[in-house]
């Protein structure tokens, strides 16, 4: 019964798998999950670079991220005290949005817009302020 059913790598181990890529047994600590296939170590490797259109499936950018990064960054040249804000609530909505979804990025962008968003706002108060005590 010798080698009928033992890890290719660890002949004293027994397979639990068989690899979907190279149909050689595998024990439990070679093969890994992909897709719902069971994969080795050299295989897994091809059937990563094999699909990239799952993986970019698999993550999707947030859209309240991008619309949060866009309002902050107008919002430094003009119309601030109305974008300012507007992007500080996107964020919060991306960030609770992707908190949420795993699949969703942008993380890095929404907390990037609320802190120019709470620049923005505090730049346009303190405009005010000197312009007032300017007088
Ligand atoms: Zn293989
Ligand atoms: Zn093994």
């Amino acid at each position: 019964m010798s080698g009928a059913s033992m890890c290719r790598n660890h002949p004293d181990v027994s397979a639990i798998a068989r690899c979907a890529g190279c149909a050689e047994s595998f024990c439990q600590n070679c093969v890994v999950d992909i897709g719902g296939q069971q994969y080795c170590a050299s295989c897994k490797i091809m059937a990563i670079q094999g699909k990239p259109p799952v993986m970019e499936e698999a993550t999707l950018p947030c859209k309240e991220a991008d619309d949060a990064i866009k309002y902050a960054i107008i919002g430094i040249f003009c119309f601030g005290i109305i974008l300012g804000p507007l992007a500080i609530s996107k964020a919060n909505t991306a960030k609770k949005m992707i908190a949420l979804n795993p699949r969703l990025t942008g993380a890095g962008k929404a907390n990037a817009a609320s802190i120019i968003g709470w620049v923005v706002v505090v730049l346009w108060f303190l405009g005010i302020i000197a312009r007032v005590s300017g007088r």
